[in-house]
């Protein structure tokens, strides 16, 4: 399955993105991990994408498609893999037709004050890149993973006026995207608001009744969180 999980900041994404990574051993390419890993790094690459990333704006288009290229030559994809956080301009979604044509893209959506209240909630292992929420999905020894024990980080991004700004370069650069793919036929549309245990098998459901998802279970037991 080569899909793209796209949607505004705080949707659900990288959860949803995670749980299928996992479950049919697919990579999880997240534009958003790459980055702040390059960041983490202090290569060369993190310090030209920093700026962008710190004020909530779009790292420049021909750095990403590169980015992506690059991971989507890895031999690791070729059962397919989900792209969490790309494409996020008409421009990004063009040239990955031409890297590539894929099955399904998956818009994800949750009303903002949903978004905003689990953003501010949220925590990131830096090293396997998990996502925690302190009230919905909290880590069981305190701020610490649960799977490799590295201390959680809060991404500075998440703080509320940073999410103001993605939110507004979301609508205005992002969205279009949504058509994009509407108008390919390609779009399944993901109402996240209620639990995750529940969106997550109605998802999976669709998906496989639709042909997209043809792969059988590396991990069958694989829980959303
Ligand atoms: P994310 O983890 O997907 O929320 O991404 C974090 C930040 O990385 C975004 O706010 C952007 O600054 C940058 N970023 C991630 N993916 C992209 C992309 N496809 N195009 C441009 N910038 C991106």
């Amino acid at each position: 399955m080569k899909a793209v999980f796209i949607g505004p900041p705080g949707a659900g994404k990288g959860t949803y993105a995670s749980y299928f990574s996992r479950k049919y051993c697919i990579p999880h390419i997240s534009t958003g991990d790459i980055f702040r890993d390059e960041i983490a790094k202090g290569t060369e690459l993190g310090e030209i994408i920093k700026k962008y990333i710190d004020k909530g704006e779009l790292v420049p288009d021909d750095i990403v498609i590169e980015v992506v290229k690059k991971r989507l030559n890895q031999p690791d994809t070729r059962n397919g893999f989900i792209l969490d956080g790309f494409p996020r301009t008409l421009n990004q979604a063009k040239a990955l037709d031409e890297i590539t044509q894929i099955d399904v893209a998956v818009y994800i959506y949750v009303p903002i004050e949903i978004a905003i209240e689990r953003l501010s909630n949220r925590y990131i292992c830096p090293k396997c890149h998990r996502i925690y929420n302190l009230k919905f999905n909290p880590p069981k020894n305190d701020l610490r993973c649960d799977y490799d024990g590295e201390k959680l980080i809060r991404r500075p991004d998440d703080e509320p006026e940073v999410v103001k700004n993605r939110y507004k370069v979301y609508y205005e650069q992002s969205h279009p995207v949504i058509d994009y793919y509407r108008r390919k036929n390609l779009l399944i549309e993901v109402d996240n608001s209620s639990s995750a245990e529940i969106v997550v098998v109605l998802l999976e459901k669709t998906l496989i009744e639709r042909g997209i998802l043809k792969l059988k279970p590396c991990n069958p037991n694989v829980s959303i969180r």
